[in-house]
């Protein structure tokens, strides 16, 4: 059985990199730049004032100086600041020629306009030009996912409609006899779909569009077409349960008898163990284990990192040390294991009640997952783990 860190390896060699479309500025955010972002400009543009103040040279102070016009930001001087003399400047305005030094507004005494520094000591608080961003200079590169600060410097440099990646369109299928839909009660032996709209809710924070295609029976034929109509219309197809060993886990069958071939069906890790990645010229197929916790765990280890590559991102998750706060034991200890934790107060990593791959209700108490490695059975109390947050 192929490691989740071999898994991870084959489905980001498989992500090839969708093209590229442009979008407006507004819808940008959580996207990922396909071109790279070019200072068109230097900033600041011009030598400008840090503060609301007077203009003048260093020699001439402390006055009184001759007031000789008032600079606005948006303004440009038209008057040289010369010996004796001061311009009032606002914050952002560009510096008067003459000027070297800005003293601040509330550091002076204005009588009959004749400004005179009440200060004892004065900075410059002049921001020279091209001094944050020289122009032509590269901000930033493709494959950055934007963030809402990134969005400031788009805009600053006028990339109006940035080139994004276009998000990578995702079909998802729960599938199972045993499923009603949560507006539904449930009938004897039967549960409420959860896995689909936890998962559409993944795809969305890994910047794909979702498209729930509704529950398909445990029958070859009703798998069939489901499967057969998402590879033709979508980029990727996630379906969740019928991926074990049981009598009606048809999932990977159905993939093999529409042109899907699987890279691997198995990963050492709990939970996981059961699932199914596959390529067909179509589209990419991921059958992802039925309990609630496993799809989510490996959506977030293998599907996550997949679908921001196919928008030419490299993820990173991210991860913060912690000490733990009390031991962590598991009975065997032959896969890779994640388990659910919380951050308490001292930002120690904590147990959340947890139960197994079936209990989804852990998971919203949890900041994290921990992972014991292979070969390790008890994480002591006191030892500093990686945690992996879980953030959307
Ligand atoms: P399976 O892999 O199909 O045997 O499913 C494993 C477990 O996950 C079973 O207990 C299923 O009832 C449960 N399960 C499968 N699909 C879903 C779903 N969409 N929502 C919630 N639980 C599910
Ligand atoms: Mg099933």
């Amino acid at each position: 059985m192929i490691s989740l860190a071999q898994a991870y390896e084959i489905v980001i060699a498989a992500a090839r990199p969708l093209p590229a479309e442009r979008v407006p500025l507004v819808e940008c955010r959580g996207r990922v730049l396909a071109e790279p972002v070019v200072a068109d400009m230097a900033m600041p543009p011009f030598d400008k004032s840090m503060v609301d103040g007077y203009a003048c040279r260093r020699v001439d102070l402390p006055g009184p100086l001759e007031l000789v016009e008032v600079i606005a930001a948006g303004m440009s001087p038209e008057k040289i600041v010369g010996r004796g003399q001061c311009s009032k400047i606002m914050t952002g305005a560009p510096i008067p020629e003459g000027a070297d030094c800005v003293f601040i507004v509330e550091h002076s005494r204005e009588v009959d306009g004749r400004v005179t520094w009440t200060g004892e000591h004065t900075a410059d608080n002049i921001v020279p030009r091209a001094s944050d961003v020289r122009e032509g200079e590269t901000l930033l590169h493709p494959g950055h996912a934007v963030r809402p600060q990134d969005v400031a410097v788009l805009a600053s440099m006028g990339y109006a409609e940035p080139l994004v990646a276009r998000r990578p369109s995702v079909a998802v299928i729960p599938t199972g006899d045993e499923l009603v839909e949560p507006g539904e009660k449930p009938g004897p032996s039967q549960i409420r779909n959860s896995n689909a709209y936890q998962l559409c809710g993944q795809v969305e924070s890994a910047g794909g569009l979702p498209h729930y295609l509704g529950v398909a029976r445990d029958t070859g034929h009703a798998l069939h077409e489901k499967i057969s109509d998402a590879i033709r219309k979508h980029d990727v197809v996630l379906l969740s349960g019928g991926v074990s060993m049981g009598d009606y886990d048809l999932v990977p069958g159905v993939l093999r008898e529409n042109g899907v071939e699987i890279l691997f069906d198995k990963i050492a890790v709990q939970p996981g163990k059961p699932t199914v990645f596959g390529v067909s010229p179509e589209a990419f197929c991921f059958g992802l284990p039925g309990n609630p916790v496993s799809t989510f765990a490996v959506f977030e280890l293998l599907v996550k990192p997949f679908l921001l590559k196919l928008q030419g991102h490299d993820y990173r998750p991210p991860v913060v040390r912690a000490a733990l706060a009390e031991t962590f034991t598991r009975k065997v200890a032959s896969r890779e294991a994640w388990v659910p934790v919380t951050l308490d107060a001292e930002g120690r990593a904590r147990r959340v009640e947890y139960h197994g791959s079936a209990h989804i209700a852990a998971l919203s108490f949890a900041d994290g997952l921990i992972a014991f490695p292979v070969g390790d059975s008890t994480l002591e109390e006191g030892r500093v783990v990686a945690v992996r947050l879980l953030r959307h």
